[in-house]
């Protein structure tokens, strides 16, 4: 389905729902954001998007079944019993149910051996239903991510964060079978809004694994002259404020202020952080690593917290699994990777 930015209108959303699903409300922050200063035609609103992805994969997924027999599954291994991961594990089985995949989960307890974990791992591996395989982090102290992470065939590495997946990502004139989840979704954004990335400048705050490196091989992928900000960088505002595309994922609640942002930007915040507020019936609200409202001021599009990039992430989970399923439909041949 086309998406298009209602510069006019209202926000970066797609274009037309589809008819089979009611038209997604705005998030409460959205809402939100629309009601404060910031006009609702700078919104980029991740959470429509997201929709329209989930409804794109759910018709593919509906049609693989009936013409090949086959349904797309993700695996889904948990280890202990954190709180924020049980609500994350809980959110992708329920969003896969939604498009119609099958979902397998193995919920292992936190004095597992770090062999256990591995045998469960190879048992998808070697499992013909699993297109996808996840291992939810982090893990206990005892077992390494690194070799965990390791196991997991390249094939159904959905995360995107095998060394053999990064690796092409990394180098010209190869191709990852997968990308990582968010930063995938960042770049799902730009492009379905129909922002130019060849030829730009683009800033990337954060250089970790999972976000700011991957999105930074993305856009440099895509022709950006990328900058890459970390927590060593003297004068990251500086550097910042000369880019026409800004990913912020540095983990620091509203560090990127207006002051950062160069007139016209478009800004992509990854971050997910609790700010104390009194007033709100948790006593707490989400906040990204962008303060919202002065760097709104000064962006042409900028993507709220919650309902940006969050939503984006799991669509882009199912994206994988959906791509995975697809080579087995087509028996395409990955050797080589
Ligand atoms: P990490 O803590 O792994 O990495 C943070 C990065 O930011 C590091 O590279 C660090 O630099 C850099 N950094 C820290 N402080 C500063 C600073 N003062 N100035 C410039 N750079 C700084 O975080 P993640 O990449 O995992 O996550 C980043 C944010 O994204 C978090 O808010 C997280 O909650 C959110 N997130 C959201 C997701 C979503 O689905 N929306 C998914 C994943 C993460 P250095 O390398 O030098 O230490």
């Amino acid at each position: 389905m086309a998406l298009s930015c209602h510069r006019q209108t209202g926000a970066c959303r797609p274009a037309a729902r589809s008819s089979r699903r009611a038209a997604p409300r705005p998030s409460t922050a959205v809402v939100a954001a629309t009601a404060s200063a910031v006009p609702a035609s700078k919104l980029i609103d991740g959470k429509g998007i997201a929709e329209t992805i989930r409804s794109e994969i759910a018709k593919e997924v509906a049609v693989m079944k009936q013409q090949h027999g086959l349904t797309p599954g993700l695996a889904v291994v948990l280890v202990g019993s954190r709180k924020d991961s049980e609500t994350y594990v809980r959110s992708k089985k329920k969003a896969c149910a939604e498009v119609g995949f099958d979902s397998y989960g193995s919920d292992l307890p936190a004095d597992v051996s770090e062999e256990e974990v591995l045998k469960v791992v190879e048992a998808y591996n070697a499992d013909p239903r699993v297109h996808g395989i996840l291992v939810q982090l982090p893990l206990p102290k005892h077992i390494s991510e690194k070799r965990i992470l390791d196991a997991i065939s390249i094939e159904k590495d959905v995360d995107g964060f095998h060394p053999l997946n990064i690796g092409s990502l990394a180098m010209r004139g190869r191709d990852p079978l997968f990308v990582p989840c968010t930063p995938k979704g960042c770049i799902e954004l730009l492009e379905r809004c129909k922002v130019p990335i060849s030829g730009r400048k683009a800033c990337v705050i954060g250089r970790s694994n999972i976000v700011g490196m991957p999105a930074a091989l993305l856009l440099q992928r895509r022709d950006a002259t990328v900058t890459m900000v970390h927590s060593k960088t003297p004068d990251g505002q500086r550097i910042c404020a000369e880019a026409d595309i800004v990913i912020a994922a540095c983990g620091v609640a509203e560090m990127v202020t207006g002051d950062w942002i160069k007139p016209g930007a478009v800004v992509i915040d990854v971050g997910i952080n609790a700010k104390d507020d009194p007033t709100a019936k948790k006593g707490y609200r989400l906040v990204g690593d962008v303060e919202f409202e002065s760097a709104a001021a000064k962006a042409s599009l900028i993507t709220p917290v919650p309902g940006g990039v969050g939503p984006m992430t799991i669509a882009m989970l199912l994206q994988n699994t959906l791509e995975s399923a697809r080579r087995a439909v087509t028996g395409e041949k990955v050797a080589g990777h």
